[in-house]
């Protein structure tokens, strides 16, 4: 098997919820406890919604409970810049292998269109298709999908299949006010980065099949990395965590001089990866607790106990 190359991808929007920290300690127990290394990439192609000061809180707080990086915004590395923000010409490049078509349709008359996909989401119709020759400048670029389904088999949840041309239809790769679809940067970002094992929440599993029709596209002969969509966090009630359990984000827990090793734990018992009685654990000490050949294996859905964070 070739060497593990996984990664981490937030987006600096906003405060680290332990939702994140979860998902951040799981692709980084995933690496490492099969010896791969680890990439830290941050998703800021968003320039409406994201900010610097937010990056350098989240690195800050992933330092802070215990993880580590190979290669990252604030250690450089080989197949850096390691910031979307930084990757236009890439995103650009790959854009021009593509088959695209300019869109300007109205958010209004996109809201409008029917749900026929299983989805629960409007399929484009192709609407700007056979589009004019001069778009304006406000065009959003959509790429003609061609036909076929995508299958792949996830770690976690199991076999997934979508047509995307059916389900989907043509998806957007560059908005119209310029900014970088994710979709589009998240397939160049991880094929450039070498990239083996994506381990992200539950909540991206419908996009995996449109980055993985864009790979297939755009890196005919590169072999898809590996999927697990790890399940998110719930709440004491089982529901969701959300704001009304109470729940801190991360950088709040470490200025209110929270211990790490008590955030690990709670979050290593949150998906059974630690008994109930273990309350201090740090992620290094956690490697030997997980199955080498899948370290993943045996991960559940438990309510997060917040007790005596
Ligand atoms: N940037 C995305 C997020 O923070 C994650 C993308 C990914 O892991 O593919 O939700």
């Amino acid at each position: 098997m070739s060497a593990v190359r996984g990664r981490y991808a937030p987006s600096p929007t906003g405060p680290l919820h332990l939702g994140n920290a979860r998902t951040a300690l799981l692709a980084w127990l995933d690496a490492r406890a099969r010896g791969g290394a680890f990439v830290m990439r941050i998703e800021d192609v968003d320039f409406t919604r994201a900010r610097p000061e937010f990056e350098a809180q989240l690195l800050l707080d992933l330092h802070w409970l215990g993880l580590d990086w190979d290669e990252g915004p604030d250690v450089g590395g080989p197949s850096g810049p390691y910031r979307q923000s930084e990757r236009g010409d890439r995103y650009a490049a790959a854009l021009a292998r593509l088959e695209v078509y300019p869109c300007t349709c109205t958010r209004r008359e996109l809201r409008a269109l029917p749900v026929t996909s299983m989805s629960g989401e409007p399929v484009y119709p192709g609407t700007c298709r056979k589009g004019q020759s001069n778009p304006g400048r406000h065009a959003a670029v959509r790429w003609r999908v061609p036909g076929g389904s995508v299958d792949f088999v996830d770690r976690l949840c199991g076999e997934h299949r979508q047509d995307i041309d059916r389900d989907v239809g043509d998806f957007v790769l560059q908005r119209g006010d310029g900014a970088w679809a994710y979709q589009l940067a998240v397939v160049v970002d991880d094929a450039d980065m070498g990239v083996t094992d994506i381990v992200r929440g539950a909540d991206l599993l419908d996009s995996t099949p449109r980055q993985l029709h864009l790979l297939r596209a755009l890196h005919p002969d590169l072999p898809a990395p590996r999927f697990a969509h790890v399940p998110l966090i719930l709440g004491a009630g089982g529901a969701k965590l959300s704001k009304r359990d109470g729940a801190p984000d991360l950088g709040a827990l470490r200025e209110a001089g929270a211990s790490p090793a008590r955030v690990v734990a709670a979050l290593a018992r949150s998906v059974g990866l630690v008994p109930p009685e273990v309350r201090e654990i740090r992620p290094r000490e956690l490697l030997t607790t997980v199955q080498a050949d899948d370290p993943l294996a045996r991960i559940t859905s438990q309510p997060l106990d917040l007790a005596g964070l």
